[in-house]
């Protein structure tokens, strides 16, 4: 069995549902079990930041997949909730991005393990820190705990839970 890590993001209305069905896509994955969800945190665009708030989380998942198969599957679930890229890093229905696999620290032309730009990513650290803070990162020598603290103050201050507002609830 594979233990990996996926991010989430969403940035695009209705951003709670895309990340449910994501996850109920991924679990219904017969060689993948979902283990566990880190809470919803709402982050500021990075980057291309003239575009909608995030909604970001991190899911811990056991899978018989090897890394590139899981990177198939993420693309099609990907594909399926209407992902569609204009912009690069520019708003998105769904975005599913591995983080880690196992202890791999590898690179191929469409997947690079663990994800480049994880550490210094406050909306990836801040949600993997709550369900995994002790993960050592494959060829960093730190664990997330570690490369959170080393993280600039601003990377890391706008990153708040996420809460279904009254109104939004069924
Ligand atoms: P970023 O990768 O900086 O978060 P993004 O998620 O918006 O940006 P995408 O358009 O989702 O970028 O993906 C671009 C390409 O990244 C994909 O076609 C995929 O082949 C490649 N890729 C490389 N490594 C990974 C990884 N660890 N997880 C997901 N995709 C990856
Ligand atoms: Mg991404
Ligand atoms: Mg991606």
């Amino acid at each position: 069995m594979n233990r990996a890590f996926i991010a989430l993001g969403t940035n695009i209305e209705p951003r709670k549902d895309y990340l449910d069905q994501a996850i109920t896509l991924l679990s219904k994955v017969d060689d993948i079990q979902v283990i566990k969800k880190s809470s919803i945190y709402q982050t500021p665009p990075v980057g291309y930041t003239n575009q909608a708030d995030f909604l970001n989380m991190v899911l811990e998942i056991n899978t018989l997949l090897p890394s590139d198969n899981l990177l198939d599957i993420c693309q099609e679930i990907e594909n399926e909730l209407g992902r569609k890229r204009v912009i690069r890093f520019g708003p998105r229905t769904i975005d599913l991005d591995i983080l880690v696999y196992n202890e791999e620290n590898m690179k191929t032309e469409r997947l690079t393990i663990p994800h480049p730009r994880m550490s210094e990513r406050g909306f990836v650290l801040v949600p993997l820190n709550e369900i995994a803070p002790n993960l050592q990162i494959p060829g960093l020598g730190q664990t997330v705990d570690e490369l959170l603290v080393d993280l600039p103050e601003q990377e890391k201050k706008d990153i708040t839970k996420w809460k279904m507002a009254e109104s939004e609830k069924e």
